[in-house]
């Protein structure tokens, strides 16, 4: 018996084949849109990072505030209660030197990539961001930072609107 499968099965294409290039080869280019639906939380975190204010959620039940904000406690198994509008300094959590970018070629000069607690948030969380202004060798672990905006006609509703984070004096909080 014979079944449709078989009938179409594929054939493999040998060295010699390919050598003489004896395949059908087909060169296009794709154009790759897609949308991604941010959520409740990270759209209104998002839409104030472009009026440059920084907002988490707060839980009543266990006191903290959530940054980057989400809807529900996941300690309480609750939906968390309200918005809460934060400054924009904060704290290195950790940091990371990179001598190479996204694509791993090698950068002339490295960035600091560091995950900045926000001041009056929870701590042992918060958002990943780079650190300009200093030298990674003066990045430190509990360095107090504070955000360096984009222009307000440069914003656009992204953590990008922040260009990074800068060393901060206890004065500035
Ligand atoms: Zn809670």
């Amino acid at each position: 018996m014979s079944s449709r499968i078989s009938t179409y099965r594929g054939v493999e294409i040998s060295s010699e084949e390919m050598k003489a290039g004896r395949y059908l080869l087909t060169d296009y280019e794709t154009e790759l849109r897609y949308s991604w639906s941010s959520g409740v939380a990270i759209g209104r975190f998002l839409a104030g990072l472009k009026k440059a204010e920084v907002w988490g959620r707060r839980c009543d039940r266990c006191k903290r505030v959530l940054v980057p904000p989400r809807m529900y406690c996941e300690l309480c198994f609750r939906p968390n209660d309200h918005w809460v509008r934060l400054g924009d300094t904060g704290r290195v959590n950790t940091y990371s030197v990179s001598h190479v970018n996204a694509d791993a070629s090698r950068r002339e000069e490295p960035i600091v990539v560091a995950v900045i607690e926000i001041d009056r948030a929870s701590p042992g969380m918060g958002i990943l961001h780079l650190i300009g202004e200093a030298s990674p060798d003066h990045v430190r672990i509990g360095m107090p930072v504070k955000a360096v905006w984009r222009d307000a006609d440069e914003r656009t509703g992204a953590i990008t609107d922040i260009r990074y984070f800068r060393p901060s004096s206890h004065g500035e909080r």
